[in-house]
């Protein structure tokens, strides 16, 4: 099985690529950002070592996470977010590990690992192959600002807090080129899942 790892920055195009791998190549997809959502959700217990270290003031009345409380505290805290991170990065690569048996145990040709931090939080280490999405920066910056309703401007200081295309193209494998139409785009995935898959 080809654990396949798939990135790309805000407004790249990767949430697209992914979902056509997942609804046109049948693929499976372990979706990073997804997991880590998921697993600081009430009842499970990242989010109660999360309320260990951090106090109970970042649970609201409901139980949930108040993500703003907590990202304001670690956005002044370095010793905090490294913190934060060793807790959230363990349980989503348990959480990783356990949909890869599964992936393996019903024999799936090939599984993607969908995460914008693939390169930046190590996941690309269990990957046996790496495709980043990319696309000019002006397009990303116009397509992510539509998508989300927000000013070019905040997209544009986003992205500057993200890794760049170029620093991507250096660990990939594989440039998946957005810039131009959806039709480009799904040509490219055809091409990497006739030569990976
Ligand atoms: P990401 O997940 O990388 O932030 P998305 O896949 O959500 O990016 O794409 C951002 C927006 O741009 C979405 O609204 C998507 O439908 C649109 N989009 C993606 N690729 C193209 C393309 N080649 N042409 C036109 N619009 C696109």
């Amino acid at each position: 099985m080809k654990i396949i790892g798939l990135t790309g920055g805000i407004g790249s195009g990767k949430s697209t690529v992914s979902a056509y791998l997942s609804e046109n190549a049948g693929l499976m997809i372990i979706d990073a950002d997804r997991i880590a959502h998921e697993i600081t959700e009430p009842g499970n217990e990242t989010l109660v070592k999360i309320e260990e270290v951090f106090g109970s003031d970042i649970i609201r009345d409901d139980g949930t996470l108040d993500r703003r409380g907590l990202a304001g505290i670690v956005f002044s805290s370095e010793e905090k977010k490294t913190i934060l991170e060793e807790i959230t990065h363990k349980a989503i690569r348990e959480e990783i590990d356990r949909l890869l048996k599964k992936a393996f145990a019903a024999n799936e040709p090939a599984v993607i690992i969908d995460a914008p931090l693939l390169l930046e939080s190590g996941l690309h280490t269990i990957c046996d192959i790496v495709w980043a999405v990319g696309a000019e920066k002006e397009v990303r910056v116009k397509r992510a600002a539509a998508r989300d309703g927000i000013t070019e401007d905040e997209i544009r200081a986003r992205m500057a807090r993200q890794m760049s295309d170029e620093e991507r193209a250096q660990h990939a494998d594989e440039i998946i080129d957005n810039s131009g139409d959806k039709e480009t785009l799904y040509r490219q995935i055809e091409r990497l899942i006739q030569k990976y898959v």
